[in-house]
């Protein structure tokens, strides 16, 4: 299989990026997944932590971006602060190749004052937990209508979590036309009811065995 990054459509300026921050050779998961997401198939990718998956999903959401659209095109949906903030991170690191890209982290715990704050000045790409997330919808303070790219990070440990219908909530307020993006460490009946009901019919779906 391929394993560099300049064999993807990607715009020059992220490949160049892509070798200042270290990603020389994608990794397995990355090179299965890429050539999908980035033609913007729905994919299930079975894959642990570790393994590369933020850009797996933050590659092709930041190649439909619009920087100068005001409100959230990307959502990404993740089981706890820790792993939401690692994400948004991550992405920070990938979006430097365009200005001005706003990403906003919406986590319980904190308080919701300062995070509205930032909604106010735009945030293209929403990094958060579900159950804080579906507050700031239902204080009307995050419009989710004009999303193109969810993503369910780690979701097999998000139902775990008890966040089935929050996660339903939420989706139901994003656009069907939506790219839908699933990655789960495990594959169980759950996961796979979740993925009927929310991606596409031609969902794709890929496994990368623990290196
Ligand atoms: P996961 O979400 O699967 O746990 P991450 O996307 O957070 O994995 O990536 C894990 C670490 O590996 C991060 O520090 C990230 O910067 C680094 N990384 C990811 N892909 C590459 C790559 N292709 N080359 C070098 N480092 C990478
Ligand atoms: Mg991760």
């Amino acid at each position: 299989m391929n394993s560099s990054f300049s064999e993807l459509p990607l715009p020059p300026a992220q490949l160049e990026n892509l070798e200042q921050i270290g990603y020389r050779e994608m990794t397995p998961i990355q090179a299965a997944s890429l050539p999908l997401t980035l033609a913007g198939q729905d994919l299930i990718a079975q894959a642990k932590t570790g393994s590369g998956k933020t850009a797996s999903f933050a590659l092709p959401l930041l190649c439909k971006l619009n920087p100068r659209d005001f409100g959230a095109q990307a959502l990404v949906l993740c089981p706890t602060r820790e792993l939401a903030t690692q994400v948004a991170t991550e992405i920070r690191r990938l979006a430097r190749y365009q200005a001005n890209i706003k990403v906003v982290t919406l986590c319980g715990g904190q308080s919701i004052g300062p995070q509205i704050g930032s909604l106010e000045h735009g945030g293209h790409i929403i990094v958060g937990t579900p159950g804080r997330i579906k507050d700031h919808l239902r204080k009307q303070t995050l419009d989710l209508s004009r999303v193109n790219t969810l993503v369910l990070d780690e979701a097999d440990r998000m139902l775990e979590m008890g966040f089935a219908e929050d996660i339903g909530d939420i989706i139901s307020t994003t656009p069907t036309s939506r790219q839908t993006l699933l990655f789960s460490a495990t594959y169980p009946d759950d996961i796979r009811r979740l993925s009927h009901r929310y991606q596409s019919d031609d969902v794709q779906m890929i496994k990368v065995a623990p290196q």
